[in-house]
């Protein structure tokens, strides 16, 4: 099946260059314990009455049977479309195939990151709307109007562009809180870019978001405020999630890896350490043992070694406590391995993202930054010690 490519420059950009300033987020986020049951009478706001719900075969025995129930007793029809792992383009096209004939007016995507890509790529070719229900705060996909695609053996192929975010983003924290605390953490990771690389884009007039205009100060102020969030209540997020526990601090913490992050990336835009975290996916061996999340992390080291960023350190303690990797060995990976870390710079190389930093960036000074994070993650290591990344990693 073809699908009309939503480029996004060819829609906004201007003669002169950057004189835009676009924002995008879904139209609705709703957030809360036991909200799950409730998505019936939120998707009669949108008419959705011919529901294909899209869970893995878990899901399905588990939140994605709360979903159903919620709509059966609304009247909304609906049928079960069972998804097989990663968002590749074999499994969005033999989904489209199917759902085909049924025409859906609503994909109900129910699950992880890779899921929730999924979805939006299905419904964006069968012409009908998206709504999402993470099941897993671990990354910032749920509320962004983009995909990334992955071979079947998990290694970044391409990102789609659409022209809409999902109509609703449904986060239970009922169902989030009974995840693993590994999965808050990897979320953790990945927000805690948002900042950073939003920051670089605000300061460098010469850079752009993700649909190619400048962002707007919305963008940035969510952005930052995601950072400050993590930092004083991710460890006591961390903590109460392992104790399959709710509080303020984990409600907090879930809105700032799923709603904050993920309209802070597409709309304040990227630099360094997303770039990096998708280029460490071709190396195949890691990507059934590491999460989206913890790759961020490891970017986002790099790339505040390559700013000489003060907040290297406190950005590394912060990752030490709630268990995230710092160090190329906690990704399995060792500073010797050349031909890996080779083949890691020369994708982020060729990666225009990189382009957003406020200064030339080489291969050697990608090499540096890499090296110079894992130094210093090494030396915290020592000094800290990583109980709680062995925690999660046991
Ligand atoms: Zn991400």
């Amino acid at each position: 099946m073809t699908t009309k490519s939503f480029f996004p420059r060819n829609i906004y950009a201007q003669p002169n260059v950057n004189s835009s300033r676009v924002f995008l987020s879904p139209p609705r986020y709703i957030q809360g314990p036991g909200v799950i049951r409730n998505c019936g009478l939120y998707l009669q706001l949108i008419n959705a009455n011919n529901v294909a719900v899209l869970a893995s075969k878990r899901g399905f025995s588990a939140e994605a049977s709360d979903v159903l129930t919620s709509l059966s007793k609304e009247g909304i029809a609906c049928s079960k479309a069972e998804f097989l792992g990663e968002c590749s383009r074999e499994e969005v096209e033999r989904h489209a195939n199917n759902l085909m004939s049924s025409k859906p007016d609503c994909i109900l995507a129910v699950g992880g990151g890779k899921l929730v890509d999924a979805g939006k790529c299905i419904a964006h070719r069968l012409n009908c709307q998206v709504v999402i229900i993470p099941t897993l705060a671990s990354n910032d996909a749920p509320c962004s109007s983009i995909s990334v695609l992955y071979t079947s053996d998990g290694v970044k192929d391409l990102v789609e562009y659409f022209p809409q975010n999902p109509a609703f983003v449904i986060v239970d924290t009922e169902v989030i809180v009974n995840a693993s605390e590994r999965y808050l953490v990897a979320g953790m990771g990945d927000a805690m870019a948002t900042w950073y690389e939003a920051r670089v884009c605000e300061d460098n007039p010469a850079t752009s978001n993700l649909v190619g205009c400048r962002p707007t100060l919305a963008a940035s102020a969510l952005s930052e405020k995601c950072a400050h969030t993590l930092f004083e209540h991710g460890v006591c997020a961390a903590e109460n999630v392992r104790n399959n526990k709710n509080s303020d601090s984990v409600e907090r913490v879930v809105e700032a890896n799923t709603l904050l992050s993920g309209i802070g990336f597409e709309s304040g835009g990227l630099a360094l350490a997303h770039p990096l975290a998708n280029s460490y996916t071709e190396i195949t061996r890691l990507n059934k043992k590491y999460l989206h999340g913890e790759m961020v992390a490891m970017g986002t080291l790099a790339q505040l070694a390559m700013e000489n960023s003060k907040d290297l350190e406190k950005v590394i303690k912060f990752f030490i406590d709630v268990g995230l990797p710092v160090n190329l060995e906690q990704l399995s990976m060792s500073p010797l391995q050349k031909s890996e870390i080779d083949m890691v710079i020369e994708t982020a190389f060729k990666n225009p993202l990189i382009k957003n930093m406020n200064f030339e960036v080489s291969k050697e000074l990608i090499l540096d930054s890499i090296k110079k994070a894992d130094e210093v993650g090494t030396h915290f290591v020592s000094k800290y010690g990583d109980e709680a990344y062995r925690r999660l990693h046991s």
